[in-house]
């Protein structure tokens, strides 16, 4: 039976891979993450998730969004870097960005894209730029995804490893089945994608699923219903993105960091309860959770 050989994630999962911050670094021993994606009105998926890559350890975070967006992002919190990209009639990211972006994939350790960016025409040729162009690992997000669901052959045209990180309405468009049809069998599922696209996929929700590449499945007990509010999922992207930049294989950083995002969301719901918690409580709590895996 396949599904017995899932792997519940633990503290002791993640320890080995764990480095201690060395007296001897600077901020760019700690890697610098880039986020793209943003929209007119979806402002904050992107400023959320490079706060959290910053909060999860990044030495540096760059926002790069449409251009009249940038003053939101850079205004959330100064230790953001934000490039303004060319953006279409509706602020999204436009293909006149794209050598713009190519620049920037050669600058950074890691890029997250999707959060916030919208699902318009042009995202697909957007996402297979990105893929075919990226020399850094990319962690897929949201509108990623479903840019991705449009063709998903794109997945092929890369070097780089990927994570993707679906809630389950994303993972049934990708696989164009129902979300009744990925919830019942949530393993298994998770496991024959990973193997086929060979990318680590994280299926999101209660006991959020990591699958390999390799057909290795691990199982998060870690979080709670406290979670399921606007924006925790770009927080969880930001916390993979920022852990990969540190120099953590995107495999064990795709399960790393969905450990410590629900044990960040175990200590806000201690503090709020799980009706208030909202996706900014996540990252106000995930140093605390790092603290104490010190
Ligand atoms: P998203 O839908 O993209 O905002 O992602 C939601 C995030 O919150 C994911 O990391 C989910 O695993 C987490 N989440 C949502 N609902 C629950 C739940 N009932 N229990 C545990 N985690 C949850
Ligand atoms: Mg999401």
């Amino acid at each position: 039976q396949s599904s017995l050989k899932s792997n519940l994630i633990r503290e002791e999962t993640i320890k080995p891979y764990w480095g201690k911050r060395k007296r001897e670094s600077h901020k760019g021993t700690y890697g610098h993450v880039l986020v793209l994606g943003g929209s007119l009105g979806m402002t904050g998926a992107v400023s959320m998730a490079a706060y959290a890559a910053l909060r999860a350890g990044a030495g540096l975070v760059t926002a790069a969004v449409p251009e009249s967006l940038l003053p939101i992002v850079a205004g959330f919190r100064p230790e953001i870097m934000t490039v303004p990209l060319a953006e279409t009639g509706k602020a999204a990211i436009a293909v006149e960005a794209l050598p713009a972006i190519e620049n920037l994939l050669g600058a950074v350790s890691v890029c997250a894209v999707g959060c916030g960016m919208s699902r318009y025409l042009e995202a697909k040729a957007i996402m297979n730029f990105i893929l075919e162009k990226a020399g850094v690992p990319l962690v897929i997000d949201a509108d990623g995804i479903n840019a991705l669901a449009e063709d998903i052959s794109i997945l092929k045209n890369r070097q780089v490893p990927v994570v993707l990180t679906p809630h389950p309405g994303e993972m049934a468009r990708l696989l164009q089945k129902s979300i009744k049809e990925v919830q019942a069998d949530r393993v298994e599922i998770a496991r024959s994608f990973a193997v086929d696209w060979n990318v680590t996929l994280v299926l999101k929700g209660n006991k959020t699923v990591v699958a390999m590449p390799s057909g290795d499945v691990y199982v998060n007990l870690t979080g709670n219903p406290g979670m399921a509010t606007a924006g925790s999922g770009d927080v969880l992207c930001g916390i993979i993105s920022g852990f990969i930049a540190q120099g953590l294989n995107p495999q064990m950083a795709a399960v790393a960091g969905v450990y410590v995002h629900g044990r960040a969301g175990d200590l806000a719901s201690m503090a709020k309860g799980e009706r208030g918690l909202i996706a900014l409580d996540l990252v106000e709590w995930l140093p605390e959770v790092l603290r104490q895996m010190e």
